[in-house]
């Protein structure tokens, strides 16, 4: 017995050992790791505890990135496609490799439970897979013509990608950039998040081991403002590449409208779910608690606005809110957790103000509502029913754990309602009806339409917004595409 308790503690010692093994966050440039005179603390907001340091990037290091990222292009630029897929799969190789001590970094920095971690590392790996195979597939064509003339349609890498990354999910989110960019034969400087930077650091070491040449991934931390107003006008940065928050897209755009540079903005949502009464509504309402729980929230296309068929709604209404009041909160590394804190102050603080001022205008709380006492980000998942149109919970992307359900007399009326805002980046649907699914997939504005699922896209589709949620699209064929420049060439032969 006694023995057994002393392994016991002694596998635990292990584990934490490597639970608090958090990586050394450095610049990478030109194919070299460095550190910086200025660092800035990464919490754990599991605990609000400093578990590493992240370093500030100065001008020094920018200019050092922009000279490399431009060498890295003309190298990289002119490797075959065949071999740049090569390199790319090797490093999703390695990352699926590396998974656990991968996740373990990205729980410790963000709070997510450690399995969605995993997952979200999983997901990583699979853009790069996708991309480095459809990288080879970069298709242009001949366009028929006069005899003696041929006119070819030509896909060329657009450049140097200046690309910043989020940290809601700290490896998927600059997976799709760096994985897109290298895919069709550009370089790219990714700024990626100061508050979760352990993902970018794993994708840059995977990258280097699979033999990336040097330059063409260059990775920087600092104060984001400096870090963008500097690269973006710089003649070497050929393409802008955001997902964020609209606010920040919309500045970046100005910034590079005034250098005429294209951008790709993945920004806010709002995300609409229309439920039809042709539906179980305890089936959907299941599905959808656990939906909203993912990532606490903290996902642009996070189901947020229900919009039930009376007949349905009272029952939708109570099963939802009986499994939000269900979800394990805890800490990310518990093993029965399904939800983690939230990723910073800045998410409780809203999640308050959201709330506070819905119940103000009427709106009945049907689960959480409150911050957990414990020390650490903890919010519950929140239902809130009967919210009037003019709660701000109705127009402000709550980017957290909290959801709305109102009831709606008829299909028209919820697309009315789904397409009130000016975002437009996912939106669900929950119907049997061939016909009813239709009129959906026609009447609701979104950049991704879900029905019977409330997964908003995987590696092989096209995601990204309409309206305010942003131009452009990741994944998919659509999205390597976002990385080329069409070269027309008109040829004749009669010379
Ligand atoms: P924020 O607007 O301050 O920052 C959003 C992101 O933009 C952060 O990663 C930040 O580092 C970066 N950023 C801010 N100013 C920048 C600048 N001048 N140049 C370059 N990058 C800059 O908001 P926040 O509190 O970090 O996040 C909350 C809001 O952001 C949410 O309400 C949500 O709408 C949005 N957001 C969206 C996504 C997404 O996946 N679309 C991800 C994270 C955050």
């Amino acid at each position: 017995m006694v023995h057994i308790k002393l392994i016991e503690l002694y596998i635990r010692a292990c584990f934490n050992a490597l639970v608090t093994e958090y990586p050394e966050v450095n610049l990478y440039i030109g194919g070299i790791w460095r550190k910086t005179a200025d660092s800035q603390p990464v919490l754990n907001p599991a605990t609000q505890s400093v578990i590493g340091q992240v370093p500030v990037a100065t001008r020094p290091e920018l200019d050092d990135a922009l000279e490399a990222a431009h060498g890295g292009f003309k190298a990289w630029s002119a490797y075959s496609p065949r071999k740049r897929a090569e390199i790319l799969l090797k490093a999703a190789a390695l990352m699926r490799d590396r998974a656990d001590e991968i996740a373990q970094a990205i729980t410790l920095e963000h709070g997510k439970p450690l399995s969605q971690a995993r997952l979200e590392v999983i997901r990583g790996c699979e853009f790069f897979e996708w991309d480095a195979a459809e990288g080879q597939r970069i298709y242009g064509r001949v366009i028929p013509s006069e005899p003696g003339i041929r006119y070819v349609v030509h896909h060329q890498p657009i450049g140097m990608v200046a690309a910043f990354s989020p940290w809601n999910f700290p490896l998927s989110q600059p997976a799709r950039k760096v994985a897109g960019a290298l895919a069709a034969g550009c370089s790219i400087i990714l700024k990626a998040s100061e508050e979760t930077p352990a993902g970018a650091v794993h994708i840059a070491r995977a990258l280097h081991d699979a033999g990336l040449p040097p330059g063409v991934l260059n990775l920087l931390f600092g104060t984001p403002p400096v870090i963008s107003e500097y690269l973006i006008p710089q003649k070497q940065t050929r393409l802008i590449a955001f997902t964020g928050s609209t606010a920040v897209g919309k500045h970046l755009t100005r910034l590079a409208a005034d250098h005429m540079k294209p951008v790709l903005m993945e920004l806010g949502g709002h995300a609409p779910v229309i439920v039809c009464d042709d539906v179980d509504p305890v089936a959907a309402a299941v599905m959808s608690a656990a939906r909203k729980a993912r990532n606490a929230g903290q996902v642009c296309t996070s189901p947020t606005r229900f919009y039930v068929q009376e007949a349905i709604y009272g029952v939708f209404a109570r099963i939802f809110a009986e499994k939000a009041r269900a979800v394990v909160v805890g800490d990310g590394f518990d093993s029965g957790t399904e939800m983690g804190p939230l990723a910073n102050h800045r998410r409780i603080e809203a999640m308050e103000s959201l709330v506070a001022d819905a119940r103000a205008r009427g709106a009945r709380v049907l689960a959480g509502g409150e911050r957990l006492k414990r020390s650490g980000y903890f919010f519950p998942v929140t239902v809130l029913a009967d919210v009037p149109d003019a709660a701000r919970v109705m127009r402000e992307e709550p980017f957290g754990p909290l959801a709305v359900i109102n009831p709606v007399s008829s299909i028209d009326e919820a697309i009315q309602k789904a397409n009130a805002l000016p975002f437009g980046l996912a939106a669900y649907a929950f119907t049997h009806s061939a016909s009813r699914a239709n009129q959906l997939t026609e009447g609701v504005e979104a950049g991704n339409l879900s029905i019977n699922t409330l997964e908003a896209s995987v590696a092989e589709t096209p995601f990204g917004g309409v309206k305010e949620s942003g131009y452009g699209r990741e994944g998919g064929t659509e999205g390597l595409f976002n990385y080329t420049i069409v070269k027309n060439i008109s040829h004749s032969m009669t010379i």
